[in-house]
């Protein structure tokens, strides 16, 4: 399973010369309060940005990686990985988990608490950063 986080654009690097460096430098010195906060309140706005997530939730950016090891995301996951609606609920059907395990929907919890199972989610979910 991949899920992809993309990342805020990061400006083009350009070739600076010495004497800008040195302006540049000066000016973060001068300032650096100012520029620092302005960095906090940029990353502020970026975790408190939403997340649409595959599964079909919206979370917020800080949230995301918490986010994919819920069972409410697995739970969907596996809802649309077989062809269902996301959210639909099906107490008693048997799924066969990404693990290599069956389990019963009822009990996906459960399941999904197991080693085995968090052990295979450890192992195969890449975050990919873009
Ligand atoms: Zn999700
Ligand atoms: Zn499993």
């Amino acid at each position: 399973m991949e899920v992809i986080i993309r990342q805020p654009k990061k400006e083009p690097k350009y070739n600076r010369s010495p004497a800008l460096i040195e302006a540049q430098k000066r000016y973060y010195e001068k300032h650096k309060d100012h520029i620092v906060e302005q960095q906090t309140k940029y990353n502020e706005t970026y975790n408190s940005t939403i997340f649409s997530c595959i599964c079909g939730c919206k979370v917020l950016n800080s949230s995301v990686y918490h986010h994919i090891r819920s069972t409410k995301h697995l739970v969907r996951m596996n809802n649309i990985a077989e062809g269902r609606l996301a959210g639909s609920k099906m107490a008693d059907t048997r799924h066969n988990c990404e693990c290599g395990s069956v389990y019963v929907y009822k009990n996906a919890e459960q399941h999904f608490r197991t080693q085995k199972h968090k052990n295979y989610m450890k192992n195969n979910i890449k975050l990919k950063v873009i």
